[in-house]
């Protein structure tokens, strides 16, 4: 893929598995924008994709009882007992899905549920069906595992949503997988119970076709917007999809690196044999913490999606007074995926001339100290996406620079 660096060193050979992969463009983004700060910059970072609060006491005092009480072993495979079970609750309470202990999985995060996953089931050549703008990882990692990614654009006039006709013709004798996000990173988009409707029937027509859901931000949903995960909507598709979620984003539990998922039992056991390979277990402490997180309380939830929909209020109506820069409101995550194709062909102050949203963004950086990420990062451009997961004295300070920045343009 084009969105990263290639590993490249004199003298040093990586394995052709990794020749087009590298580190993610959110992360480069990261570093530059931390050595600035480093160097006195006055740098605002919107860039991580992390929850700006810190894991709930509850959750944190769940993992030191369980260090005190020995809980500091290797644990089953895929998850403790203790822990799939809490798994299987929250499907059933909060999803209505029927999983049994042997079809729930956990790993080191959902990026490794990702991983086991499409490490046991892809082979060269096999196809997945990503739509675009995607959250960079799920092309590289099916990259690493020898597959091909399919990226079909789903532009702002389709709300970012992949729709029934696109992936009907995406679809081929090759198709393994379709990966379908929401709410999206980058785009804060999310599927209804309706727009997921059309998409069901084209992949019932298609019974060798597989799914992903990775639901990692149903909780962080705005205004009237219903969570659904596919699932519950088609009770077929069960022996053909993978339900993926996490404790990251809605216990804000990033560094504890805990997902999981429901699926078939033949899945989640190929998935176990990568994990034994890999990591052996995810770590015991933090399962403990997030069988705290999902059998606790769930009320404080309500308070930071409150907290978040404030400012992504904030961010959108501040975006959308900026000439040139155009912003749908997102239904849901703490990412707004702004369009800025009025500030292309303008030039900065200093004589550049903007030619794509990686200039757009260059020039925020290095001239309003504003770190963002260009959409060509995740597949779709002319846009930028703002994590809006920061203070909102921190972002108004953002909105007014990029304002000027923007203003300072000239054509
Ligand atoms: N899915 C999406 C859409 C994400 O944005 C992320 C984190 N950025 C993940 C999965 C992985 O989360 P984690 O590995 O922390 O569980």
């Amino acid at each position: 893929m084009t969105i990263t660096t290639k590993v490249e060193e004199a003298g040093f050979r990586p394995a052709s598995r990794i020749a087009g992969v590298g580190v993610s463009k959110i992360l480069q983004i990261g570093a530059k924008a931390a050595a600035m700060k480093r160097e006195g910059l006055p740098v605002i970072i919107l860039g991580a994709g992390e929850p700006d609060f810190d894991t709930p006491d509850h959750i944190k005092k769940a993992a030191k009882v369980a260090i005190d009480a020995g809980e500091t072993k290797y644990t089953a495979l895929d998850g403790s007992p203790a822990l799939k079970q809490a798994i299987v609750g929250k499907f059933r309470r909060e999803n209505g899905l029927d999983y049994s202990v042997d079809e729930v999985t956990v790993g080191a995060g959902a990026k490794q549920i990702l991983f086991n996953a499409f490490m046991a089931t892809i082979n060269p050549g096999d196809e997945v069906i990503i739509p675009t703008p995607y959250w960079t990882s799920y092309s590289d990692i099916v990259e690493v595992c020898g597959g091909t990614s399919v990226l079909v654009p789903c532009d702002a006039g389709a709300r970012f949503r992949l729709q029934a006709e696109q992936l009907e013709k995406a679809i081929t004798p090759k198709t393994r997988w379709v990966l379908l996000n929401s709410p999206s990173n980058p785009s804060g988009a999310a599927y209804s119970a309706e727009d997921y409707q059309p998409l069901i029937e084209v992949l019932l027509r298609h019974p060798q076709v597989w799914l992903m859901a990775d639901d990692m931000y149903e909780h962080i949903i705005y205004d009237d917007f219903t969570f659904v995960t596919p699932v519950a909507l088609e009770p077929r598709l069960k022996e053909r999809v993978l339900t993926i979620n996490g404790v990251s984003k809605a216990y804000a539990m990033t560094g504890w690196r805990i997902g999981y998922a429901g699926g078939p039992k033949a899945l989640i056991k190929a998935m176990a044999v990568i994990q034994s390979q890999a990591t052996s277990c995810p770590c015991s402490v933090s399962q403990a913490a997030a069988i705290a997180a999902l059998n606790g309380p769930q009320e404080f939830l309500k308070d930071r999606r409150a907290s978040f929909k404030q400012r992504r209020n904030l961010v959108v109506s501040r975006l959308n007074a900026v000439d040139g820069l155009e912003c749908r409101t997102p239904e849901g995550a703490f990412y707004t995926y702004s369009g800025c194709a009025g500030v292309l062909g303008k030039t900065t102050p200093k004589g550049k001339k903007i030619v794509t949203d990686a200039d757009f963004t260059d020039y925020l950086l290095e001239e309003a100290h504003v770190a963002v990420v260009p959409g060509s990062a995740f597949g779709l451009s002319p846009f930028f996406r703002i994590s809006y997961a920061m203070s909102e004295v921190e972002l108004v300070e953002a909105l007014d620079r990029i304002e000027t920045a923007c203003a300072a343009l000239q054509g």
